[in-house]
């Protein structure tokens, strides 16, 4: 009997407690798997080719008795939930990323997913964070005893010839007695509890934009799956509460990343107002903290609509800056941006620009961000303003900034509204609904009665059950007929709303109880699992 319980995501990657038979063990790990599956060696028909053709692996299908259950990408997938399912040959997908990535999404969405994930025969200090990252969670060591066979000395970054042993790249036990063997096992161990611990803190994808730099075939992979987006967003959270480090080229096809645009684009309704200011983005998260976007926003007193234009989110409404990842992502600021860079953001510009009518649309920008303004106006058409080329924060910029809008009404201000439309896909009604708390902590009231809050961990909205009542759709997990005492587990489901992914808040509702919380997984998954917590509960109602 195996069990897998997860107990931290990471986009594929998890941690959590695996068991089979009396052994537990924290995942993920290496281990000599003998020990955890004493007759797989003598099982059969496990090492197919993952490119063999497929009628060939039908013909030799394996014979799957017990466990590590044996997939492959051409079989129909026998696994089920608490399984640990066992992909053969897996390191030979290194040699193809194109495959790596087709073979990997083909298989995960095959397979349950409170499945664990054993790459016989594949890991090694230098690939572990991708295999991490691609959802495997069991190691063996015969990767790294065959580079100790080879001769070879394994570090994180790639490895030597055996006479750097000794040398004071490392000083591990198996360093000190001049052991090969002993050191390249604990290299693989010492990079899997940092992986791990990436994954405790949400930011594995930190640790492979990193460590990815030193081999071809793993930037590819990290490419191709980014370009995966509907796969990839599917696994990732709806936002963190950490920093998101936007330090490479990659950032821009980040899917949570691109996800921001998207909702941006397509949920995100402005207020009611033509006239809009483009600006410049901070350092300082949320923007309206800054000492710069506080003389813009004194500058321009309400007269127009903020939108900051910064990479690699494109375009902020001023009412999502504290929404993750606007309220959380470090960039090297170097003014510079370049061709690509410029042209995915230009392009967010013309979606936004081609959906949104604005009368006057004033940019107060200067270096990169003006440039990409500039493109997005030619592509769409539009005239711009200018109200600076260079120094948006000086005296006589934002003189020219009040000065352009003089004559303009105030707009209302309604944070709110736009922060609804964004992350739950609805036109809110906001009249009399009322704001106090200190910025970026608010609490919003309708008739005196609390309907949101704002959670300035990750900048969502949190609505009470007044406020689920205020959204008519969407959003919603229907359990069973009883009442939940604490967690909602994935048992007591019966349907859950399609848009729901890991971290977003929804509404519960049940024939003796309603509950509002946060998803702990997406819908799909949510279906798809037998065991695991559905919904982390905030409050519980009897009814
Ligand atoms: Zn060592």
């Amino acid at each position: 009997m195996t069990r897998f319980n997860i107990k931290k995501r990471d986009g594929l990657a998890r941690t959590g407690m695996f068991q089979a038979g009396v052994t537990m063990l924290n995942l993920p790990a290496a281990l000599d798997v003998e020990t955890l599956f004493p007759e797989l060696d003598a099982r059969t028909g496990t090492n197919i080719p993952l490119c063999a053709p497929p009628a060939l692996v039908k013909q030799y299908s394996p014979l799957n008795e017990g466990q590590p259950v044996s997939i492959h990408p051409h079989l129909e997938n026998p696994a089920q939930s608490s399984d640990c399912v066992m992909v053969a040959d897996w390191h030979t997908a290194f040699l193809n990323p194109r495959n790596y990535v087709d073979w990997l999404i083909t298989l995960k969405e095959k397979t349950p997913v409170d499945t664990a994930w054993y790459a016989p025969a594949s890991a090694l200090p230098s690939n572990v964070h991708i295999l991490c990252y691609s959802g495997f969670d069991l190691f063996d060591f015969r990767a790294v005893d065959l580079k100790t066979a080879q001769g070879r000395f394994c570090t994180p970054e790639g490895d030597f010839p055996k006479e750097v042993l000794g040398g004071g790249i490392c000083t591990c036990t198996g360093c000190q007695k001049n052991e090969l063997k002993l050191h390249n096992r604990q290299a693989l161990l010492h990079e899997i509890a940092l992986v791990s611990r990436f994954i405790e803190e949400s930011r594995l994808r930190d640790l492979v934009e990193s460590r990815c730099r030193l081999d071809a075939a793993q930037v590819a992979i990290m490419r191709h799956l980014d370009n995966q987006y509907p796969f990839m967003e599917l696994h990732l959270p709806v936002a963190r509460s950490g920093v998101m480090r936007a330090n490479s080229g990659e950032s821009l096809q980040r899917a949570e990343v691109r996800k921001f645009a998207e909702r941006v684009v397509s949920r995100y309704i402005p207020p009611k107002t033509d006239v809009a200011v483009l600006l410049p983005c901070s350092a300082k998260k949320p923007y309206s903290l800054s000492q710069s976007h506080r003389k813009f926003q004194m500058a321009i007193a309400g007269r127009a609509q903020e939108l900051i234009v910064t990479s690699p989110l494109g375009l902020v409404p001023r009412e999502l800056e504290c929404v993750y990842p606007a309220g959380h992502y470090d960039v090297p600021v170097t003014g510079y941006w370049d061709a690509e860079e410029c042209a995915v953001i230009a392009g967010i510009l013309v979606r936004y620009f081609k959906r949104h009518a604005y009368r006057r649309i004033i940019a107060h920008l200067e270096g990169g961000a003006l440039k990409v303004a500039r493109m997005a106006a030619d592509q769409c058409g539009i005239t711009l303003e200018y109200s600076c080329l260079e120094h948006p924060t000086s005296d006589l910029a934002l003189n020219a900034l009040d000065c352009i809008l003089a004559g303009e009404r105030r707009m209302k201000d309604d944070r709110l509204h736009g922060m609804v439309s964004y992350q739950f896909d609805y036109d809110l009604d906001t009249k009399g609904t009322t704001v106090r708390g200190h910025f970026p902590e608010l609490f919003y009231s309708k008739n005196n009665v609390q309907v949101f809050s704002i959670d300035t961990g990750t900048g969502l909205l949190r609505p009470t059950f007044d406020g689920w009542n205020l959204l008519p759709k969407g959003y919603r997990v229907y359990i069973d007929d009883f009442i939940p005492e604490g967690d909602v587990l994935v048992p007591g489901v019966v349907r859950a709303d399609p848009e729901i992914r890991d971290g977003d808040e929804v509404f519960v509702i049940g024939a003796r109880a309603q509950a509002t919380g946060r998803a702990a997984l997406p819908s799909e998954e949510i279906l798809r699992s037998r065991r695991g917590v559905a919904v982390h509960v905030r409050k519980i109602k009897r009814l």
